[in-house]
């Protein structure tokens, strides 16, 4: 039998680690600089936390999660890590701690779905999360993080699309309000709204179906999705957003159709997505999830985040350059190779040679091809007199430098 990855799982090969990195590199310095930390919690939770953490309504608990028994308990890969951070930040009793926590994290999450371009089945996310601030400028903190980051990565036509789901209170109202204007059409909307109808009415907002979207495109019930329904105190949050997202110069449109797919959201709800391949994709998705620390056995404690999918990432950014090989040594004289080569490495300067030792002519064709900005000459002449010779590979020039300032001149340089 050949043996070959699982279907939705992909090998990511050496030729396109780089590209990872340079993805993990730039979130983790904006992390960084906006003073989060990293939290790395199990890739398997109690299947009950998910249940209980992600909704019972949701497809992803219904259809996507791969749960095993071991010894009768039931486990489940992650399929999201917001619950994972939620029960370690009860389970180590970090509200305890001054607030706010501001954490993030990065790793593979596992959904049984069709795999499809930028879906796999092992996928990975990075996200934020901030625990203990009730006010607005805690989601305007994190929206600037993801667009920064989107920047970053030169991810381009973007737009910020922005909802205020309401609290227990409003949105109930609002529910029931959506649910009366659909009752006398319900048997009209697809199979999985006539769920939602029962379990979440706001779900049907996003539901994907044109026939549902018409639907709700009727006069009646878009007037009852727009009604100004939520009360003065989420008002007043959404208007103390908008007032940050403007004094960061970050533009966004109200889009009251926004839901997300999560049960736990309330207030402040928001989409990014890029136009780059001339459809709309969903790069990053968050929100505020002010009643899931209670609902999972902690205290109440305000809280909100996001999650980037790093597939759909990659499908749309400008891939980088890998810059990582400075020197390639071309040499024959394999003892002298091997031990400047661990000099220069441990002097911190990234070099290779030929450990195949093949041909001198070889050797120059591979540092040309290697990437490597520079050829490091070692033949009979360099080794009588110490003096070795680099010659840039772009430009052709060579120079003859002794190994200390050869090292002096790359640490100095940093290039
Ligand atoms: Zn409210
Ligand atoms: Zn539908």
């Amino acid at each position: 039998m050949k043996l070959s990855a699982p279907k939705g799982t992909k090998d990511i090969l050496p030729s396109e680690s780089y590209v990872w990195q340079f993805m993990e590199d730039k979130a983790k310095f904006i992390f960084d600089k906006s003073n989060y930390k990293e939290i790395r919690t199990p890739i398997f939770e109690a299947t009950e936390l998910f249940a209980r953490g992600v909704g019972n309504s949701t497809d992803i608990v219904n259809k996507e999660m791969y749960t095993f028994i071991q010894k009768e308990r039931s486990l489940t890969l992650r399929p999201e890590n917001t619950a994972g951070v939620v029960r370690a930040f009860i389970e180590h009793g970090m509200f305890k701690l001054p607030s706010p926590l501001k954490m993030w994290y990065k790793g593979p999450m596992f959904r049984y779905e069709r795999p499809q371009a930028g879906r796999q089945r092992q996928f990975h996310q990075i996200g934020v999360e901030v625990f203990g601030i009730k006010s607005a400028i805690a989601d305007a903190e994190v929206i600037q993080m993801a667009m920064w980051y989107l920047n970053e990565l030169k991810i381009s036509k973007l737009s910020l699309e922005i909802n205020n789901l309401g609290c227990e209170k409003c949105r109930e109202e609002h529910k029931n309000k959506i649910k009366e204007a659909v009752k006398p059409i319900l048997a009209e909307f697809c199979e999985d709204c006539n769920i939602r109808y029962e379990r979440n009415s706001l779900r049907m907002l996003d539901c994907k179906n044109e026939k549902c979207k018409q639907l709700l495109a009727s006069t009646e019930i878009d007037a009852i999705i727009n009604d100004d329904y939520i009360c003065p105190e989420c008002s007043d949050h959404f208007i103390e957003l908008q007032g940050y997202l403007k004094a960061l110069n970050i533009e966004y449109t109200i889009n009251k159709r926004l839901v997300r797919g999560l049960d736990y959201y309330n207030k402040t709800v928001f989409e990014i997505t890029s136009n780059a391949l001339g459809s709309q994709n969903a790069v990053c998705g968050g929100g505020r999830y002010d009643p899931l620390v209670e609902m999972l056995g902690g205290p109440s404690t305000p809280a909100v985040g996001w999650a980037m999918g790093m597939e759909r990432l990659l499908s749309l950014m400008e891939l980088p350059k890998e810059e990582n090989l400075q020197v390639f040594i071309v040499s024959n004289y394999m003892n002298e190779t091997i031990k400047i080569a661990s000099e220069l490495r441990i002097s911190g300067i990234c070099t290779d040679y030929d450990l195949g030792n093949r041909g001198f002519s070889k050797q120059l064709d591979k540092a040309a091809k290697s990437g490597a900005k520079y050829a490091l000459i070692i033949g009979e002449e360099e080794l009588k007199t110490g003096n070795l010779t680099l010659k840039n590979l772009l430009s052709g020039i060579q120079k003859k430098f002794d190994k200390n300032e050869l090292i002096l001149k790359f640490c100095n340089k940093k290039n």
